[in-house]
């Protein structure tokens, strides 16, 4: 992509309404507008973050053995009167009517809808295990949506919803999504934290939500430092054996690490002291065994494999896409701008043209540009006619890992310069060198 024909908005001037360092170089880096409080427009920066945290969502979902499909975001009341929360879900939810007077919701979350789908076409144990999945808006009309995409009031969630037949079944699926989502934000250069958490208005006997430490976070969690150490790393998990991805979840969930609401004093306290910490987290992910909740309410039933008929075992897994750039934003910047992870960076290089107009430096960087793009790596190429240092910024405003300076200096003895956002370092090489060391 070339800056010159691209569609990037960046802002000189730090917009006064941005609380947190997030939300201010979103708005900067011109990858979000808000329309009204707590809804926005995607623009092209922001959409390519978006679409890659998806897609290491669905790649991971899928790894794991689960399901994607597609439910609107608009929902009929009466699918939520049957389990009763149509009355109990309050002013978060978005209460809508269409032409013909019909009560209808625009979702918040689809616990009953997927329950709808699951009675509709499912009735045997044969058919379980199910885990069905997808990426979709939701609307919560929140009390105060604040710092960007952290609190929308329209955002994109990833919730899956596992059947099982029995609760042992579905105590695995909770474990795999566990699992799962420890992957998916490692892929994400994030250290999230599994805690024990409150099963809240859901309801449910097991939960844990996924924390990423954050100062701007709005939960206050205690945990032993031991916990941020731990990573899945490369290793391979069988998601179909329970032993394996069981042994996960108990590496990752003994050390003491709890959200405020589940905090107990003395058990933080038999921690040695210069491992109990108390800080602010970032709710990225929630993970919830809830049983027969639903599908007993909805009727939603199995016949097992002694020919009894029992309502399914359910439970339900949300990751918070949109939030997640913000998260990753509060965890991965400097006072120049963001640095992305390279997981998720909208391009993996920038291409600085110190001389636009140079005809050495053009050809060197229209070669780079067509050498990176033979690697499948589209640079992101500043070809517009500005002073080298207005590129600069904008380039660490923007984050990319890595950025390649081309100027008729370097190029008459033969180097460009290849720089780290993260750690600031440059090395000059052959042009041919530097696109190696990025591939
Ligand atoms: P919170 O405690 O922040 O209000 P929640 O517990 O109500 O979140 P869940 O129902 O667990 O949210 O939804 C799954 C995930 O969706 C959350 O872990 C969070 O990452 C994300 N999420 C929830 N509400 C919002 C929101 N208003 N804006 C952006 N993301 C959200
Ligand atoms: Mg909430
Ligand atoms: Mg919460
Ligand atoms: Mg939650």
């Amino acid at each position: 992509m070339r800056v010159s024909r691209y569609f990037m908005p960046v802002l000189k001037e730090n917009p006064a309404e941005a609380q947190i360092v997030s939300h201010r170089y979103m708005l900067r880096a011109g990858m979000i507008k808000q329309q009204a409080a707590g809804i926005y427009s995607w623009l092209p920066l922001g959409l390519r973050v978006l679409n890659r945290i998806q897609q290491i969502v669905h790649e991971e979902q899928v790894r794991a053995g689960h399901i994607p499909l597609l439910m609107p975001t608009l929902q009929p009341a009466d699918l939520w009167r049957e389990s009763g929360r149509y009355d109990d879900y309050g002013q978060e939810m978005l209460r809508i009517k269409d032409r013909q007077d019909r009560e209808m919701l625009y979702g918040p979350t689809n616990e009953e809808m997927i329950t709808d789908i699951f009675r509709a076409h499912v009735g045997s144990y044969k058919d379980l295990p199910l885990t069905l999945y997808h990426i979709q808006w939701k609307f919560r009309d929140e009390m105060r949506p604040r710092f960007g995409v952290m609190r929308g009031r329209e955002f994109l969630m990833k919730d899956g919803y596992n059947f099982d037949v029995d609760k042992a079944a579905a105590l695995h699926a909770y474990n795999r999504h566990m699992v799962s989502y420890l992957r998916t934000y490692e892929r994400m250069g994030l250290t999230a934290i599994p805690m024990r958490a409150d099963s809240g208005p859901i309801g449910g006997e097991d939960t844990h939500e996924f924390l990423v430490l954050a100062a701007t976070g709005e939960s206050e969690v205690f945990f032993d430092s031991a916990v941020t150490d731990l990573r899945l790393g490369s290793r391979e998990v069988d998601y179909d054996n329970r032993e394996d991805v069981a042994a996960v979840c108990k590496e990752f969930t003994t050390l003491y690490a709890r959200t405020d609401e589940t905090h107990d004093q003395a058990l933080f306290d038999a921690i040695p002291e210069e491992r109990r910490k108390v800080a602010r987290g970032i709710e990225v992910g929630q993970i919830f065994y809830f049983g027969t909740k639903y599908s007993e309410s909805m009727g939603a039933t199995v016949v097992t494999a002694d020919g009894s008929k029992v309502p399914v075992e359910m439970g339900s897994h949300g990751i918070g896409v949109s939030r997640l750039l913000g998260a990753i934003i509060e965890a991965s910047h400097d006072d120049k701008g963001i640095i992305w992870p390279e997981g998720v960076t909208p391009f993996p290089v920038g291409i600085v043209n110190l001389k636009q107009g140079d005809a050495a430096a053009d050809a060197a960087c229209e070669g780079l540009y067509k050498a990176l793009k033979a690697k499948s790596l589209e640079a992101l190429y500043d070809d517009r006619e500005e002073r080298a240092g207005a590129k600069f910024a904008t380039m660490d405003l923007i984050g990319l890992p890595w950025r390649i300076t081309v100027g008729p200096r370097g190029l008459a003895n033969g180097v460009v310069e290849l720089t780290s956002r993260r750690t600031g370092v440059s090395e000059e090489m052959a042009p041919e060198a530097a696109v190696a060391r990025i591939a």
